[in-house]
């Protein structure tokens, strides 16, 4: 079946992607050789422009959702927590360090920088990043407000100046975060990370040492000591969390709470624009979240990268991105349907005689498409459909489909409001090769321009192409299945769903989303686990809803059913 499946890269990249992909039997698409959009998988670090998710079919996935700008813009991120903040209080909301947007919010900065000057610490100090660059670039650290001089927007963010150590070197987390849908909202943590480390010892008497106070692997692997042996850190700037776990076992901590914070800190960011992010369940979207942990334990939310680096630099990079790679091709649970679009396209040029050989599990097989109607049908169509043209009529396709449509869940409401045009800049991502880097400019302009000239405000559905939208209309319903067929898998691979994490938090996201319930579950949880109660549950007296749903406890080396932790229900 997988030898079916099509994936396009948009540029060259990313490597890791191609080469995951070739190897679980995919083939690359090659523009030559294939129409337009006969392809499964399309992948690239910018954002989408929004027609190509107005013209999804259902067997195609984008690895972006529209408008996530909203956290992985340093700027955004701040408003959206913020509001956040604002609307549901600092109990929860309180993982996100004092940040201001300048030059807007210059006088609010200077209230805060004078209410905190009269009893001035060392440990005071300021960070100062333009909103819209990444790896590091720009950055730089200041005490006395007469060395904050910026030429472009920047957010000014309070330095945290207690950082956990290892042997004297200060590092973040580097967590990577599947969002399978937003709706309702499915999220999935991986177990392997990066632990990122700066290569010169943690100094507050030197706040201009980049290499001793900012983490970014970019900046880095330039350092004078990046190779040399740096105590317990070792040579070069990475571990993975497998190690870092081993670290935390001798610290005498409630490691499950730190994990559990964690966590929060990424539902809790997601949840701030999962209402606004259009419905697309074709897409899914892999964040990579930087957490600095400090002295107390605690895990401060730096940014969200829309795109987190695939780059191999080293042995780390390799164990943990190849093996991220190929669990969220697991995620996306390709199944034989998905080799459907070999069906559904009866072009000339793309007819493989090895379809069928490759194929391990039977598809349903395509009735002979009636040329002379799919041909009306297509001359009807507009002269800018072209691309369409080769599709089957929309009555083949459901009886392609079948059970497994996604057609049923494709067509969404979405609002005018939701499509309106709202500036965003992509670089936003943090690739760390001179290949990824050029990719990424290129990427970031047309993406930019594209989006400027042609991202228009929209009152129509989310929907399947125009050819098939009418028919579409009429026959979905939204009905949402029982509650037990809607439960997300537990896990795929080191993919361990953490959102939702209960019947509550299920109920709570599959309509409407219910932000108060949702946050109280959290804390439920969160203060569950910080008691540390580890009773096993007899399962009596359980709800139906129940018994078909767990979650695991994400972070833990091997995760426990949260089940198994809790023997008392609220
Ligand atoms: P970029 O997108 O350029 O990587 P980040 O916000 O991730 O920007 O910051 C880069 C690095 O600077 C982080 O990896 C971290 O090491 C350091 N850093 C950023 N913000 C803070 C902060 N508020 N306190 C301490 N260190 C910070």
């Amino acid at each position: 079946m997988a030898a079916s499946l099509v994936f396009r890269l948009h540029d060259r990249g990313p490597q890791l992607v191609r080469e995951v992909l070739l190897e679980r039997g995919w083939k690359e698409y090659d523009k030559r050789k294939r129409e337009d959009r006969d392809w499964n998988l399309y992948w690239r670090r910018s954002e989408f422009h929004s027609s190509e998710y107005h013209s999804l079919l259902p067997w195609q996935r984008l690895n972006h959702h529209p408008k996530t700008a909203g956290i992985t813009r340093k700027d955004s991120l701040v408003r959206n927590l913020r509001r956040m903040k604002a609307t549901f209080g600092s109990a929860l909301y309180n993982f996100s360090p004092t940040t201001f947007i300048l030059p807007n919010e210059y006088t609010s900065f200077l209230a805060e920088y004078n209410k905190l000057l009269p009893n001035r610490e060392r440990s005071v100090c300021w960070i100062c990043k333009p909103v819209d660059l990444s790896r590091g670039r720009g950055i730089f650290l200041f005490r006395d407000i007469k060395d904050l001089v910026y030429n472009c927007s920047v957010v000014v963010q309070r330095y945290i100046s207690n950082p956990l150590l290892i042997s004297g070197y200060k590092f973040d987390l580097r967590i990577y975060v599947c969002v399978k849908s937003f709706n309702p909202l499915t999220v999935y943590i991986h177990q392997e990370a990066l632990v990122r480390f700066a290569t010169e010892k943690y100094n507050l008497s030197s706040l201009s040492n980049v290499f001793a106070h900012l983490t970014n692997t970019s900046i880095n692997k330039r350092g004078p000591f990046y190779k040399a042996q740096k105590g317990q850190v070792g040579s070069g700037c990475k571990w993975t969390m497998s190690k870092f776990r081993y670290f935390l076992q001798n610290q005498n901590i409630n490691e499950p709470f730190l994990w559990q914070r964690i966590n929060n800190i990424v539902t809790l960011t997601l949840l701030s624009i999962t209402p606004s992010v259009p419905d697309c369940p074709n897409c899914v979207e892999l964040f990579g979240f930087d957490i600095l942990i400090d002295t107390k334990f605690k895990p401060w939310l730096l940014e969200v990268n829309h795109s987190p680096s695939l780059t191999l630099d080293c042995q780390t990079d390799l164990s943990v991105k190849k093996g991220l790679i190929s669990d969220l091709v697991d995620l996306m649970n390709y199944t034989p349907i998905d080799g459907l679009r070999y069906k559904a396209y009866q072009t000339q040029r793309n007819v493989q005689t090895s379809f069928n050989a490759n194929i391990s599990t039977p598809v349903p097989s395509l009735p002979k498409l009636k040329d002379s109607n799919f041909q009306q049908k297509n001359e009807k169509s507009s002269k800018h459909e072209k691309t369409k043209r080769h599709l089957p009529p929309i009555e083949t396709l459901h009886w392609i489909l079948g059970s497994y449509s996604k057609t049923n869940v494709v067509k969404t409401g979405l609002s005018s409001r939701q499509m309106k045009y709202a500036p965003q800049v992509t670089n936003r991502d943090d690739a760390e090769t001179q290949d990824e880097m050029e990719n990424e400019v290129s990427s970031s302009v047309l993406g930019t321009q594209g989006k400027r000239s042609t991202f228009r405000p929209s009152t129509d559905s989310w929907r399947l192409p125009d050819i098939y939208r009418k028919r579409q209309r009429l026959h979905v319903q939204e009905v949402k299945p029982p509650i037990g067929q809607h439960v997300p898998p537990i896990r795929a691979g080191g993919f361990i769903r953490t959102f939702p994490f209960n019947p509550a938090t299920l109920k709570a996201s599959r309509v409407k989303l219910d932000v108060p319930v949702v946050l109280q579950e959290l804390q439920k949880l969160t203060a569950r686990v910080a008691s540390g109660r580890l009773e096993e549950t007899t399962g009596e007296g359980e709800e139906e809803d129940e018994d078909c749903f767990d979650s695991l406890l994400w972070g833990p080396e091997d995760p426990p059913l949260l089940s198994q932790w809790f023997n008392t229900k609220t």
